[in-house]
């Protein structure tokens, strides 16, 4: 069958088949149109291809060679190797896992493209290298100036002959008998302005480039794209809060906010003025607030909302403030209840570990009114909470929560204020994409007398070093925090466990330091002794599972050491690292990396111990990881952004929304061109349920 249509199923293309065909479908292609949007993850061509005697420490290249040697190696750890060469010299590759499976894949004189970051042990070598068999021809092709696509591969792919090869052959040949354009639905004025092509060749040639440069204009395309719908569909559900009066106000002035203010043990910086001005106008204002709070760790979040509530009480409403973790909102409600409590604030606390009696009689109070200030965890949201008045919503750390939950709180109020705050600061086009009407308050400054956080990175080897620099530390009255990434030692991951960690330091190297432990399966009264003891300078040393992660607030602790830190994001990592230097003292962080590092594991820390800078943190990460995760999109029934990068392609963002709101006004006065795009954007709008926080 020659004449393939868009619609036509993939099943009845030559050389698919049933089998084929239902593998295909599990990743999302039905239709030949589906597997024109299943795009190459890299690309092979001779300009991007490095000599092997050219390769640089550190450096990540893909190469292409013959394999002249191959067999498993015991050594202080078992590993398989290959040695790989071209016309200029030769490299190991080498795999610490799978042994077995990569001795049945290698043969001598096979061609191979890897690509991966260069090492250097005895000679340059690459650590679990990503790898693409070649043929002859296609080496050749490579040699001719041909650019091929490498596509996603997956064992389940592998398996029916769906490697990057048969992705290829398939791609080229529905390229080939394809009968059909893809309709395009951007107006032509509006893809000439921003210079970017139809969408017909973006396709093509996002597939088959002739040029290196036709790759990076197809990808921005199909980015524009993209961020056209997705934008389209965060606009479309966006709440209407300017229409929306609330039913309570704020009559009464601050009268208890100067006394407070003089209560705690430092003045306000700047920044936290500012905003804390920005929220009491909100407040004042008729319509209910919807306010992003960022800072990076450490700023000082929380009186500011402390602020907020205090100021809420004394106009006779309700605060809820929710946090992602039981030892956070202990927290808070620790911290701050003395003050509060001085200042005629009423506080709660509710998580759901306490004791059911006391969860109902807390329960109680908040529905009467009795309590001001409710702290909590997730348990907030649960049926058998309500509130008499809720006037404010704040939540903590609001990326760890699912869209779904904050409106669970959000709706036991009646139109409250909410005021979410985040430590993953953006810049504010992307906030406006990622949540349509939020406002958003940034705390630029930090308070005085923080000093950066020195932050270096060690190999495992370096250990008994890091243990006596963590001696020396305790000696001179500083505490240590140590993270790990597991709670006990398992199978299937050769990994430190924290559990082991602290049967053996507590023997041996810290042996002289009183030591103590944190996860999430120790009790909450526990775990609650253990983090005061802390607190408190009983303990020296804290090893740790993630959970102390989030808002931990110890101003004596200088060092923390993570443990297989390549195993972290960088968000994460940053979050830990607010965990220390909350005091004056100088601070310390460690990075631990333990081999083999992949190659994103090394950019994440090269750029980790490079600055300590939230903001461009959060850049980076948004640029490694895509905001899926970091925001939370996938709760909201968004889409992915699979394409565009959401720093790199602000122009787009901007272009995009510029047309959007051109869309925005009566059907009939648009051109046709844009009742057009209207129309298509509206259709697939209609098939995807959103879900926006921000009640
Ligand atoms: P985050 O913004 O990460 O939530 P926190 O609110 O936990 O930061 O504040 C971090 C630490 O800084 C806390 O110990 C807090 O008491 C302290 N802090 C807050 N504001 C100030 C300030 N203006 N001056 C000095 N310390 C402050
Ligand atoms: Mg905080």
């Amino acid at each position: 069958m020659a004449d393939i249509k868009l619609n036509s199923p993939l099943q009845y293309i030559k050389g698919v088949g049933p089998r084929r065909a239902e593998v295909l479908a599990r990743y999302g292609m039905r239709e030949v149109r589906d597997l024109l949007f299943y795009f190459p993850r890299h690309y092979l061509d001779r300009t991007s291809v490095v000599p092997i005697a050219k390769l640089k420490q550190d450096q990540s290249a893909t190469i292409i060679g013959t394999v002249r040697a191959h067999g498993v190696l015991h050594g202080k750890r078992r590993r398989y190797e290959v040695i790989l060469e071209d016309d200029t010299g030769a490299i190991s590759l080498i795999w610490f896992q799978g042994v077995r499976y990569w001795e049945r894949i290698f043969e001598k004189n096979q061609i191979y493209a890897a690509t991966g970051t260069v090492s250097y042990f005895m000679g340059h070598q690459m650590i679990h290298p990503d790898l693409e068999r070649l043929e002859e021809d296609t080496d050749r092709m490579i040699h001719a100036g041909r650019i091929i696509p490498v596509y996603p591969q997956t064992s389940e792919l592998n398996k029916v002959g769906l490697n990057s090869k048969g992705m290829r052959r398939l791609t080229t040949f529905v390229f080939e008998n394809l009968s059909e354009h893809l309709p395009d639905y951007l107006p032509p004025a509006e893809r000439h302005s921003v210079g970017l092509f139809g969408l017909n060749d973006a396709i093509r040639k996002v597939h088959y480039p002739e040029h290196r440069d036709e790759i990076e204009r197809s990808r921005r395309r199909l980015a524009y794209d993209e961020l056209l719908e997705f934008q389209y569909l965060v606009f479309r559900n966006m709440s209407h809060k300017d229409t929306t009066v609330k039913s309570h106000s704020y009559e009464k002035p601050a009268k208890r906010l100067s006394e407070f203010l003089d209560s705690l043990p430092f003045r306000l910086t700047d920044g936290q003025k500012e905003v804390s001005r920005e929220i009491f106008t909100d407040l004042r204002a008729q319509h209910p607030m919807s306010r992003l709070l960022q800072g990076d760790v450490g700023c000082g979040k929380t009186v500011v909302a402390i602020l907020a509530a205090l100021y809420a009480a004394e106009n006779g409403l309700q605060s809820a403030f929710m946090a992602p973790t039981e030892i956070l909102a202990e927290q808070h409600y620790r911290v701050w209840k003395k003050a509060l409590s001085d200042a005629g604030v009423r506080v709660g606390l509710l998580t759901s570990s306490l004791k059911s009696a006391d969860k109902k009689k807390t329960a109680g109070l908040c529905e009467k009114g009795e309590i001001d200030l409710l702290f909590g965890t997730h348990a907030l949201i649960y049926d058998y909470v309500s509130f008499r008045n809720l006037g404010l919503v704040i939540i903590d750390e609001q990326h760890r929560f699912g869209v779904e939950q904050r409106g669970k709180l959000y709706d036991k109020g009646d139109n409250p204020d909410l005021l979410v705050m985040t430590a993953t600061p953006i810049p504010r086009t992307l906030a406006l994409t990622l949540y349509g009407d939020l406002d958003i308050s940034t705390i630029k400054d930090m308070p005085a007398g923080r000093k950066p956080i020195r932050t270096v990175w060690r190999a495992k080897d370096a250990r008994d070093k890091v243990y006596k620099f963590v001696l020396d530390d305790v000696d001179r009255g500083g505490q240590t925090y140590i993270v790990y990434p597991l709670i006990e030692k398992s199978d299937q991951m050769n990994l430190e466990s924290v559990e082991d960690a602290c049967k053996e330091l507590s023997r041996g190297a810290l042996k002289s330091c009183r030591v103590g432990m944190v996860h999430g399966r120790i009790k909450a009264a526990e775990r609650d002794k253990i983090l005061q003891q802390f607190r408190e300078g009983e303990l020296d040393v804290l090893l740790a599972t993630t959970v102390i992660e989030v808002g931990l607030d110890n101003p004596n602790a200088t060092t923390m050491i993570v443990e297989h830190a390549e195993r972290f994001g960088l968000a994460q990592l940053h979050q830990l690292r607010g965990r220390i230097g909350r005091g004056e003292k100088q601070a310390t962080l460690i990075a631990i990396a333990h081999p083999p590092v992949s190659e994103i594991g090394h950019q994440r820390l090269k750029y980790f111990v490079s600055t300590t800078d939230g903001f461009k943190i959060a850049e980076a990460d948004l640029e490694l990881r895509g905001p899926g995760e970091i925001f939370g999109i996938r709760q909201s029934g968004l889409p992915e952004l699979r394409i565009a990068r959401l720093v790199q392609d602000q122009d787009l963002i901007e272009a995009s929304r510029g047309l959007l709101i051109k869309l925005f006004k009566p059907y009939s006065e648009l051109d046709v061109d844009y009742q057009t795009l209207y129309k298509y954007l509206e259709k697939r709008a209609s098939r995807r349920d959103i879900q926006l926080g921000g009640g």
